[in-house]
């Protein structure tokens, strides 16, 4: 028997990303950097390292590692981009995200969350992170355009604010369906404004409240 080559990651990484094919070396540098512990309700804590979403308060959870390591993948960031981040959350994502990206905006429609992540998130970003309470489903026309837009919640279309933010050459990545399940789709536009879309895979998100949501507004 031969061992098996030692990975340079830590385990979990190892288990829930490299060997289910996320390759990006940055992206895996970025997950090794940020403690995703910081990020969960201190009663998960010991389950933050596990393979599945975990709750954060106000009906909302932590996406699954695994997915959004998938999303962030999927935007080919190298370091130059604006970005947008929407469903701020518990930040983990938009702190990943300031780790592959030159400047970061996220918005959160839950007071709570928003104020919450506020305090954790200057504790782990790299690049600068603005936060912002309010609808994300609208995007944030005065920061447009994005060269990468990563929506954190599941929207029942492409929502056209969104699209019209998105920079041309740039790339999006959106969980598209209903309560019973989502497609996690790559949009791209390109320098011509040409649109295409492909499903990365199927997932199962919290819904995008807002406008072009689902229409429902934050309690
Ligand atoms: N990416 C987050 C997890 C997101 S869960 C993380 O890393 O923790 C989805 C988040 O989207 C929730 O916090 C929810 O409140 C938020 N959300 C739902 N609809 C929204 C909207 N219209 N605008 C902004 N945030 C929204």
């Amino acid at each position: 028997m031969f061992a098996e080559p030692r990975s340079p990651w830590p385990r979990w990484i190892e288990r829930q990303l490299v060997r289910r094919g996320i390759s990006d070396e940055r992206v895996l540098r970025a997950f090794a950097a940020v403690p995703r512990e910081a990020f969960v309700d201190p009663r998960y804590r010991a389950l933050a390292y596990d393979d599945g979403p975990l709750p954060i308060g106000c009906h909302q959870t932590i996406s699954q590692p695994y997915v959004v390591a998938l999303s962030l993948a999927a935007l080919r960031l190298t370091g130059a981009e604006r970005a947008l981040d929407v469903g701020t959350g518990s930040g983990y994502q938009a702190v990943l995200l300031s780790h592959l990206a030159r400047e970061v905006f996220t918005i959160e429609v839950q007071q709570k969350l928003y104020f919450e992540a506020r305090l954790v998130v200057p504790r782990f970003q790299l690049a600068p992170v603005q936060l912002r309470l309010g609808d994300g489903s609208l995007g944030w026309p005065e920061a447009a355009p994005f060269d990468a837009i990563v929506v954190g919640a599941r929207a029942p279309k492409l929502p056209p604010s969104l699209m019209e933010q998105l920079a041309p050459g740039g790339r999006m990545v959106i969980p598209i369906g209903g309560e019973a399940g989502q497609a996690l789709c790559l949009v791209t536009k390109s320098a011509s404004g040409q649109v295409q879309q492909k499903v990365l895979e199927r997932v199962s998100y919290v819904p995008l409240i807002g406008k072009q949501g689902t229409g429902e507004s934050a309690e």
